[in-house]
C-alpha cells in the first residue's frame, strides 16, 4: 500500500513535526498560506481549543523548513473561497502558486482548499491556475477516487478514532491511505505527539507500507 499525508497552515508547530517525519523517513505535503506569514518573523495566530497559542512561520524560513517536502497552495489568505469575486479568487490562487514556483522552487504542486471550502468555479479556478489537485474535507472509506482531482478526498484526519481501522481497509486492498491534519492540533501536549510518533513508527514498521508524495500521483 502507498500512504500520504498533508498538513496545513504554515504553522510553527510544522517545525517539531518535521523533525518527527525525518526520523521516519515520512514524505508529506504542507499546505501553505503566504500571504497570511509576516515576511521575517513568526506572528501570533489564534487560540485553539482556547488554549494553545498558534503562531504563523516567518516567510523567509518556509524554504529551508520545507525542504524535503512538498508544498502545496492553500490560497494566500485562507479565505472562504466560494465567497470572493473572481478577480479575487484569481489573485487568491495564482499568487500562491507563484510563491511556490518562484521562491520554494516547485513547479508542479497541488491545492487544499481552506475550510474545506468550493463550488465548480472555484475547482474550475483551481484547475485554470495551474494545481495538479486540490484537496477536500470529504472522507472515503477505503478506494481512493483519483477520477476527479480537484474534489480529492481524503480518509481521516490525523487524530480520527477509526485511523487505523480505515488503514488496514486499505492495506488489505494495496490502495492509497490518505491522511490530514494541523500539526498545532498536537499543541504541546508530549501525549498527543507521542501519539502520532507511535503512528509513524507502526508504519515504518510495515513492509507493505511506502510512503509517496499526492503531486506524484498527479504529476
Ligand atoms: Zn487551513
Amino acid at each position: 500500500m502507498k500512504i500520504m499525508q498533508c498538513w496545513d497552515d504554515s504553522v510553527a508547530t510544522d517545525e517539531p513535526l518535521i523533525a518527527l517525519l525525518k526520523k521516519y523517513r515520512a514524505k508529506a505535503t504542507f499546505n501553505i498560506t503566504p500571504g497570511s506569514l509576516d515576511p521575517h518573523q513568526r506572528t501570533s495566530g489564534w487560540k485553539f481549543k482556547d488554549e494553545f497559542a498558534v503562531y504563523k512561520l516567518a516567510l523567509d524560513e518556509i524554504k529551508d523548513l520545507y525542504q524535503g517536502f512538498k508544498v502545496a497552495g492553500h490560497s494566500m489568505t485562507h479565505p472562504h473561497l466560494p465567497q470572493l469575486s473572481p478577480a479575487e479568487l484569481k489573485a487568491e490562487l495564482c499568487d500562491c502558486k507563484a510563491f511556490i514556483r518562484d521562491f520554494i522552487g516547485q513547479e508542479k504542486c497541488g491545492f487544499a482548499y481552506p475550510f474545506g471550502d468550493y463550488n465548480e468555479a472555484v475547482k474550475q479556478a483551481v484547475r485554470d491556475a495551474g494545481y495538479l489537485y486540490a484537496r477536500s474535507c470529504k472522507n472515503v472509506e477505503c478506494e481512493l477516487p483519483l477520477n476527479d482531482p480537484m474534489a480529492l478526498p481524503s480518509h481521516c484526519h490525523f487524530m480520527s478514532p477509526d485511523f487505523w481501522i480505515r488503514y488496514e481497509k486499505v492495506r488489505a486492498i494495496d490502495g492509497i491511505f490518505y491522511f490530514w491534519g494541523h500539526s498545532y492540533e498536537m499543541m504541546d501536549d508530549p501525549a498527543l505527539w507521542g501519539e502520532f510518533e507511535s503512528k509513524l513508527a507502526r508504519i515504518a514498521d510495515d513492509n507493505q507500507a511506502q510512503w509517496i508524495d499526492i503531486v506524484d500521483i498527479f504529476g
